[in-house]
């Protein structure tokens, strides 16, 4: 199976992926996770991936189509993937349809996960807190491993939704008119959200 989950930043894509993956056998792809450890390389890339990230913006299409290009050749990947952070714009998820296309490949699902914008942003306060206190307290070890992520601040926080908003809009259009979407409940607990997109997959598999 090869899926896609949209959603706005804090509505939980990330732990659905990863719990999908394990479930399906597939390979979960973050595009996040990918440009957090490009930014660590403190070259000249690195560091403007971290710019970007830091102010909440998107890194430019042609950066990331082609990291997710090349991911999507890995061996890894071939008995399917989840994305989790990608396609992002129109012209991301453009350039994903051709380039599954061309290996004669299609999407089998697009999952969104629908999160009130009052949640988003209280889930992303309590994770940049969070975060913020393990790096003050005794755990010190955990908030080095954990990354203190930069853009869980207020400010950007605002300017992460702003930016994302009228974006997934777009995308949400573009995958309903190829019949690919499924708008899922993402309130509620986590274990509450992965039943309502495994009963989405159930109607994928038939
Ligand atoms: P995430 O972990 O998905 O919230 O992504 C963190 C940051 O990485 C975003 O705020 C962007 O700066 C960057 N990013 C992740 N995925 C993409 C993408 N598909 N296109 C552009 N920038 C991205």
């Amino acid at each position: 199976m090869r899926l896609v989950l949209l959603g706005l930043p804090g509505a939980g894509k990330g732990t659905q992926a990863k719990r999908i993956a394990e479930k399906y056998h597939l390979t979960a792809i973050s595009t996040g996770e990918m440009l957090r450890e490009a930014a660590k390389e403190k070259d000249t890339s690195g560091l403007r991936v971290q710019e970007y990230m830091n102010k909440g913006e998107l890194v430019p299409d042609e950066w990331i189509n082609s990291l997710v290009k090349s991911r999507l050749q890995e061996k890894d990947v071939e008995n399917g993937f989840v994305l989790d952070g990608y396609p992002r714009t129109l012209q991301q998820a453009k350039v994903l349809e051709a380039y599954l296309q061309s290996q004669n490949q299609n999407l089998d699902a697009v999952f969104f996960l629908d999160v009130s914008q009052d949640t988003l942003r209280h889930r992303l306060a309590q994770r940049g807190n969070l975060r913020s206190k393990e790096k003050q307290g005794n755990s010190q070890i955990e908030a080095k491993r954990e990354k203190i992520r930069l853009d869980d601040k207020p400010e950007v926080i605002e300017n992460r939704l702003h930016i994302n908003k009228k974006l997934m809009e777009s995308l949400i259009h573009f995958y309903k008119e190829r019949n690919l979407l499924y708008v899922i409940n993402g309130e509620g607990d986590f274990d509450n959200v992965f039943d309502n997109i495994n009963e989405g997959l159930l109607s994928v598999n038939k």
